[in-house]
């Protein structure tokens, strides 16, 4: 059967792998033997789902959002990660290989941030959990979200402030891989998203999935059928996409619709619509879509969106783009400004400048009056309500 999961090799299509160097053969060979068989036993299944259901708060609501519907003509539910414990998707994933990694008896961890999000969940779960953990931050970032460089800090996280190249999550994610090959027999290494070398992209999705395993359920509840007729997120590295779409991606009933950073065009050198721009590469030991120059060198990325602008995605979507299975569409910084307006003052739920995105591609679709729409709303939108208030004064967003 034609399936658009990872293969045995690691790969989805032509994309994915595992390009690392020699020093970490050792260590992404030891993940790759353990983490399905730790995953697949009863132990970890079990521990897991308390953890979510008990500390993370889930199942996450699955929410009819009525005014939005009826702006849009369809049925929308929003999919409610931003109720999550620490304010995102990204707990669940964090939860996960901080727990793998006990097993696999690794005491310390270390881990790479952008906008924070996944340090600070990372650094919630080793709190939890008495581990010692290291995040490294770009400096512009650590500047940037200073909050959540303090919250990591009270967690007991030592957050390192990375200087090389544009001193954002790319150069953390270098850092990162470094500190991992000068110890790689102590320590794990938790990826916050979809990226690195195989077997993280499907690790991190089926740590996800438990986000398309509750709508599945929520779903029949409410509309007495276990599948949308469309499914949207937004993709940064592709974890939250990966998370609501895991469980229907080969049922072709339910289209899938992906919402990338255009930041002010993707015909403008700024922005982070890796799955328009990018051409084949290898990004941190993963083959995939990289923005890249003629030289194949690494472009910059960006977005109004710190958790959105990385200059790779994830293998899986870059296969589901290929062929076609996703339909991808790059929403550009005031488009998202304007939907986060629409969404916080239609529903009363500001959400995150990464979720909005994905609300801002509602209107570039053409629905039918009973279409049902599952939305992921990936993360709260506290974190960004300085550069909502900045942006939308200075450019008249309103609604
Ligand atoms: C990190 C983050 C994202 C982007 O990461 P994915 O791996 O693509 O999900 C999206 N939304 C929120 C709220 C985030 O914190």
């Amino acid at each position: 059967m034609k399936t658009y999961q990872v293969n045995e090799n690691g790969y989805y299509g032509e994309f994915g792998g595992a390009y690392i160097p020699e020093i970490l053969h050792r260590c992404v060979e030891e993940l790759k033997n353990a983490y399905r068989e730790v995953l697949e036993s009863e132990g970890f299944k079990q521990e897991f789902a308390a953890l979510l259901r008990d500390y993370v708060g889930r199942p996450s609501p699955l929410y009819l959002a009525k005014r939005l519907s009826e702006k849009y003509g369809c049925k929308i539910y929003l999919k409610r990660e931003d109720l999550n414990h620490t304010g995102a998707h990204k707990i669940n994933n964090a939860i996960g290989q901080v727990l793998l990694a006990k097993r696999m008896g690794k005491r310390r961890i270390i881990a790479e941030t952008g906008a924070g999000q996944h340090g600070v969940a990372t650094a919630t779960v080793c709190a939890l959990m008495n581990l010692e953990c290291v995040v490294y931050m770009g400096k512009t970032d650590v500047e940037r979200q200073h909050v959540n460089v303090e919250r990591m800090k009270m967690l007991g996280a030592r957050v390192e402030a990375v200087t090389s190249g544009n001193m954002t999550l790319k150069d953390a994610t270098n850092e990162a891989i470094r500190d991992w090959c000068c110890h790689p027999s102590d320590t794990y290494y938790v990826i916050g998203s979809t990226v690195g070398p195989h077997p993280y992209p499907d690790m991190v999705a089926r740590l996800q999935s438990v986000i398309s395993e509750e709508i599945k359920k929520q779903l029949m509840e409410h509309e007495g059928r276990d599948y949308p007729d469309y499914l949207m997120a937004c993709v940064g590295g592709g974890s939250n996409a990966a998370g609501t779409i895991y469980h229907y991606l080969d049922d072709e009933r339910v289209k899938i619709v992906l919402a990338e950073a255009g930041g002010k065009g993707i015909d403008t050198l700024m922005s982070a619509a890796t799955i328009q721009l990018g051409r084949l590469g290898i990004i941190h030991g993963s083959r995939t879509l990289v923005m890249q120059d003629e030289d194949g060198q690494i472009l910059e990325p960006y977005s109004i969106s710190a958790g959105l602008d990385y200059p790779g995605i994830g293998p899986m979507h870059a296969n589901l783009a290929r062929l076609h299975r996703a339909t991808v569409l790059a929403i550009n910084d005031d488009e998202a400004v304007r939907a986060a307006f629409e969404l916080t003052r239609l529903e009363g739920i500001i959400p995150a400048l990464e979720s909005a995105h994905a609300l801002g591609a509602l209107e570039k679709i053409d629905f039918k009056p009973g279409d049902v729409v599952v939305l992921t709303v990936s993360g709260r939108g506290d974190k960004d309500i300085e550069t909502y208030l900045k942006y939308s004064s200075s450019n008249q967003v309103t609604i």
